[in-house]
């Protein structure tokens, strides 16, 4: 199964985060919710988060729903921080292969450093 938000295929987790803008005399609320990968919670409940606790709370409605709203993201949010992180994708190597691409560089960079005669320039001639 892949992340609802991103596509990936990562660990996944159910989460529910709800957000509110307060606007004194009415408010926008929105939520988000699915199975997601870990970044993709990181960034959902901070960007939500962050929304309730700037311009959640204006209003008298807001006042009362905003904490609540606040409270259950982090229900949600905490046991995410304790998921496995890593995608395993194209990017993730194995440390063997790691180490052999870093020996192929260095082999590289030896090949490079070598001094070769025949590339150094001749001599200018100095004009009388
Ligand atoms: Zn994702």
């Amino acid at each position: 199964m892949s992340c609802e938000k991103c596509g990936r295929d990562a660990p996944l987790r159910y989460v529910e985060f709800n957000q509110n803008v307060g606007l004194l005399v009415m408010r926008i609320s929105s939520s988000a919710h699915g199975y997601y990968c870990k970044p993709c919670i990181h960034e959902t409940f901070w960007t939500m988060q962050m929304i309730n606790l700037t311009v959640g709370w204006w209003g008298i409605v807001s006042m009362i729903v905003t904490p609540a709203y606040v409270l259950t993201n982090f229900v949600h949010y905490i046991p995410a921080l304790f998921m496995a992180s890593k995608h395993p994708g194209p990017r993730s190597r194995p440390k063997a292969k790691k180490k052999a691409a870093r020996r192929r560089r260095e082999r590289v960079y030896e090949t490079d450093a070598v001094d070769d005669p025949d590339d150094e320039e001749p001599p200018k001639r100095r004009r009388k």
